[in-house]
């Protein structure tokens, strides 16, 4: 029998908001443990939750980017459960009444486009943190992260691929990232994911037993550890034995999964509506207020970069896959309006080499002036394109503006007829092969020798003046 997996995506985001979620703590890391903590997030008697405006206005930036329909009643509850690090021994959530739901995200896997579900964005706060100990029989724990603001975003069930959960991964990432809502950090925990995944035999309409996987710290981890389930769900299967619903752990280093613990339903959390944070709603006129204010989005400036500067597809999605490098395209054009040249460069050299050091275009040390300038110097002849290249990673390196790095190493093109000419004279001396071939009609052996001369001057000979001056001297 043939399974196809069925996947649904959750996904926790923390907010940068400038403070806590229901307190004014600071909403930063790295600070000394139990150092960012108040009454509020630690839940001492008497203390009570106030919502931050700023973590509503962006989840619902979030909701309406996301196309979901912000409900017209909207509460808190608790969600109950004990653990270390959660000192209230709750969590304020959103149960039954979430901001948000019935969206979707349109995402490509391989070339075919397809639109998946979002169930629904809510808000919610983030637990504090337990640090074990090697060398000692106890747990440390910090509450700095806890009242965190996070939002929650689940997609139905309706990726049937780890390489689809990944594009969805991707994508909702980008969008995140243009409303600036989250620096989506997966390695400091900012971004999280935990993937539901369960096999049904192939037609089947019925879903089959889920596993939740969690513990994956990379969109690679996430196709990794879904890839993993399916093996081990389909052996389970396939040696007649039943999939247990229970909640499982990927460990990168052994690359499997792991049983944690049984499943929880929602029963067990004995949700009850929060009762220090009343339910509220908003005015149709406040939501297309926020709707208004949305930055544009990546499919937009997909679009636009395809229609104002005649772009493939595939070209403008390299240039707003990052909204830093769309915004770096756009600051070039502003001072010189090459669109095709500027987006070559930063297509070309400049993403391969941002994927070398999985940086953004802000960490490679690249201004637009610079760029710009290096372009100018290649449009005017100063430098060959060949030669130019050099003189970018040499930029990179040394942080000097390029006219410096071309006068210091004296990489200006060669466009002096004279010494062009002693050059071409030095190689056709040497190549009376290629001469006789060219003159007996073998176009290739001219191309040979503009090459040979090339590499004398080191990449600097004006290729087009070079060429001409090979032409000519040949027909003597
Ligand atoms: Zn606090």
């Amino acid at each position: 029998m043939e399974y196809e997996p069925v996947i649904g995506l959750e996904v926790h985001v923390q907010l940068n908001t400038a403070t806590k979620a229901f307190c004014g703590c600071a909403n930063v890391f790295g600070v000394r443990e139990n150092t960012n903590i108040c009454p509020v997030c630690l839940g001492l008697p008497g203390a009570l939750p106030v919502l931050n405006a700023l973590v509503l206005k962006s989840a619902v930036k979030v909701a309406l980017a996301f196309n979901c329909s912000i409900r017209d009643y909207i509460k808190f509850d608790r969600k109950n459960y004990f653990y270390p690090d959660l000192p209230k021994n709750f969590q304020i959530s959103q149960f039954d009444k979430p901001l948000s739901e019935r969206g979707f995200l349109d995402i490509e896997n391989n070339g075919i486009k397809k639109r998946v579900g979002i169930t629904r964005v809510h808000m919610e706060e983030d637990a504090g943190k337990l640090i074990h100990s090697e060398s000692e029989p106890f747990s440390y724990v910090d509450y700095n992260r806890a009242g965190t603001p996070l939002l929650e975003i689940v997609s139905e069930p309706e990726l049937f691929s780890p390489e689809e959960a990944y594009a969805y991964l991707t994508d909702l990432k980008m969008i995140l990232r243009y409303l600036d809502v989250s620096d989506c950090d997966m390695e400091k925990g900012s971004l999280r994911c935990d993937a539901n995944i369960s096999l049904k035999p192939k037609g089947e309409k019925k879903l089959g037993v889920k596993t939740e996987l969690k513990n994956m710290n990379s969109f690679k981890a996430v196709k990794a550890g879904l890839s993993f389930e399916i093996r081990r769900q389909t052996e389970c299967l396939e040696g007649g034995e039943k999939i247990v619903q229970e909640t499982r752990l990927w460990d990168e280093k052994k690359e499997q999964t792991f049983s944690m613990r049984s499943k929880e339903e929602a029963h067990d959390y004995r949700y009850f509506p929060e009762p220090d944070l009343p339910p509220f709603s908003f005015a149709q006129k406040e939501i297309e207020e926020i709707r208004a204010s949305l930055p544009e989005l990546p499919q937009a400036r997909l679009k636009r970069f395809m229609d104002s500067f005649g772009f493939l597809e595939k070209e403008a999605s390299v240039l707003i896959s990052d909204k830093d490098l769309a915004d770096f395209f756009e600051a070039c054009l502003k001072v010189l309006p090459l669109h095709k040249k500027i987006a070559n460069w930063l297509i070309g050299p400049i993403s391969a080499e941002l994927n070398n050091r999985n940086v953004s275009i802000c960490a490679l040390g690249l201004t637009s002036e610079r760029l710009v300038r290096l372009i100018s110097l290649v449009e005017n002849g100063t430098v060959s394109n060949l030669v130019a290249k050099d003189v970018l990673f040499q930029m990179l390196e040394t942080s000097k503006d390029p006219d410096v790095i071309i006068s210091e190493k004296n990489l200006s093109q060669v466009s002096d007829t004279d010494e062009l000419k002693k050059m071409i004279e030095e190689v056709v001396a040497a190549n009376k092969k290629s001469v006789d071939d060219y003159l007996a009609g073998k176009e290739n052996a001219l191309m040979y020798l503009v090459g040979q001369v090339m590499r004398l001057s080191q990449g600097k000979a004006n290729p087009k003046m070079l060429r001409d001056l090979i032409a000519a001297r040949l027909k003597q």
